[in-house]
């Protein structure tokens, strides 16, 4: 018997119409055809689901390996497995060029495994641009589809499952089904929670903002909030099977409720998490400084559980810039929310996006970034080189600034921001803090004068950075206290407080 004898045994019932009661039925049917495949390899089939990009996409990762789990499929670290998703960024132009060396490298393994199912989603796949190169030049992919459909996943496998299992295409084929946009929400679909013990939440997707630099609202779609019911009863789900920390995601967090058919924001919304037993620590992302609210900043100062982080992009210092960027805000007004977050909550830390490089972008304007970042002093920055996006407005400016000055002017913002950043994490140096214990830190770090025997913990501080102590593993998961022994920058080396 061959691969290509196998045939689906059960009778022939009506696929449903609605969600997410379709997907299930797929992946019912899905979950036949691996049971079959499973008996005829004597093995067992594994995926591997590689994620480019932001919490976003990782957040999607989970959702796509929650439906291929739900198949009996199983993780596999490497990319050697029967089926890999890469799940693509395409904010800058490096990133789709890591995918599509990192295609080639799954074209050399599909010749060792021709059973192989290459499938790419993600953000890259929304470009026409990408598509059309994947289909000239990588043809043995076998399934592309987008941002907005990957709650799809059952169905579009299966459609590959039967060319591929049941003999009905021969020959191959490459399945691409990328949608427009659309104001679909599919909820209650399985998910995998990479840590057991923090996972973020969609509470919107998408994005009316139109930075004209950015893709984002192109490839992700118009913004749309998800009902506050659905997002509370998926928190309280993770709560009660042990997560204690999540993180809320959004492109523009402080816009969420537009468009609801009932009345909510992002500050009522985050004081209904606050108040969900279990949940321990609350953090969101990401916050656009025109939209950010005194009641927000009032919720986040009232609350034990919301984390005394928030992560403001800035982008420019320089007024003409952010105009340019359609920002809808100045220094100054940027200026005036550090000052109202400070004063509510003094510890608060503060982290940054800052593009360098924006078309026309003069010294004058550069200084007036570094500028703000000095008052500010922030804990962190992503500092991005401005990368040309084709479609944006951006893209056709003129001015574009030449690439040795952008370097130039990035190396001297990475300074500012770093020894900003150190000097405010160092005041931290002989506090006793909280920490959220993350993983074990395998390598271990050469800063210790390390035992043998003795297992090395990171943990997250509520301000984001990281501390290496020693400890059990089976305190990962758990919040306890750490003395900060020793400041390296970006993070410390610490001892655990035993109570
Ligand atoms: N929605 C978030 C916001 O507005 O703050 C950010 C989402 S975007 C995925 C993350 C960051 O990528 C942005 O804040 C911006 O700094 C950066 N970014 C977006 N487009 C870029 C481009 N064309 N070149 C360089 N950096 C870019
Ligand atoms: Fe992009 Fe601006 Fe939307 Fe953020 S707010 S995703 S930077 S368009």
């Amino acid at each position: 018997m061959t691969d290509l004898d196998i045939k689906e045994t059960d009778v022939e019932i009506k696929v449903p119409e609605k969600e997410p009661e379709r997907q299930f039925f797929y992946m019912e049917k899905c979950r036949k055809l691996v049971e079959q495949r499973v008996k005829l390899k004597k093995r067992s089939l594994r995926y591997h689901v590689e994620t480019f990009g932001c919490q976003m996409n990782f957040k999607d990762s989970e959702k796509l390996e929650g439906v291929l789990a739900a198949m009996g499929i199983e993780a596999e670290e490497s990319e050697k497995a029967d089926i890999v998703i890469y799940n693509t960024c395409t904010v800058r132009e490096n990133a789709n060029t890591k995918v599509y060396g990192r295609i080639g490298y799954l074209g050399k393994l599909k010749k060792q495994n021709p059973d192989m199912i290459i499938a790419l989603c993600g953000c890259m796949m929304q470009e026409p641009a990408a598509v059309e190169k994947i289909k000239n030049s990588y043809s043995f992919v076998d399934l592309i589809f987008g941002t907005h459909n990957i709650f799809k996943l059952a169905e579009l496998l299966y459609n590959v499952f039967e060319d591929r299992l049941c003999g009905k295409e021969k020959k191959h084929r490459m399945l691409i089904d990328v949608w427009k946009d659309t104001d679909k929400i599919v909820e209650e679909l399985p998910s995998v929670y990479k840590y057991s013990f923090k996972a973020g939440v969609n509470i919107m997707f998408g994005c009316n903002n139109f930075c004209t630099y950015c893709l984002v609202p192109d490839v992700r779609g118009r913004e749309r909030s998800r009902r506050p019911a659905d997002i509370l009863n998926e928190i309280r789900d993770m709560a009660s099977k042990g997560i204690v920390e999540v993180m809320l995601l959004g492109q523009n967090v402080n816009s969420y409720g537009k468009g609801l058919d009932e009345p909510a924001d992002f500050a009522g919304l985050l004081s209904k998490v606050d108040g969900i037993e279990g949940i321990e620590r609350i953090r969101f992302m990401t916050s656009h400084p025109k939209d950010l609210s005194d009641e927000l900043i009032d919720v986040m100062a009232r609350s034990k559980h919301i984390c005394r982080h928030i992560h403001l992009p800035l982008q420019s210092g320089s007024d003409r810039l952010l105009k340019a960027m359609n920002r809808h805000y100045t220094a100054a007004d940027y200026m005036k929310l550090v000052e109202k977050l400070r004063k509510a909550m003094p510890d608060i830390a503060i982290t940054t996006d800052i593009i360098v490089g924006f078309p026309g972008e003069t010294e004058q304007d550069f200084s007036d970034t570094l500028k703000v970042c000095e008052e500010v002093a922030f804990d962190s920055a992503f500092t991005f080189i401005y990368s040309k996006r084709t479609g944006t407005p951006a893209a056709a400016m003129e001015d574009q600034v030449p690439p040795d000055v952008v370097k130039e002017r990035f190396d001297r913002l990475l300074e500012v921001i770093r020894r900003t950043s150190e000097e405010k994490a160092s005041a931290l140096t002989g506090k006793t803090v909280q920490v959220l214990v993350e993983e074990t830190d395998r390598e271990g770090l050469e800063a210790f004068d390390k035992k043998k025997d003795q297992v090395y913990l990171t943990g997250r501080l509520e301000n984001n950075l990281l501390v290496h102590f020693a400890g059990s593993s089976d305190l990962i998961g758990k919040l306890v206290n750490v003395k900060l022994d020793e400041c390296k920058g970006f993070y410390f080396l610490g001892s655990l407080c035993q109570k």
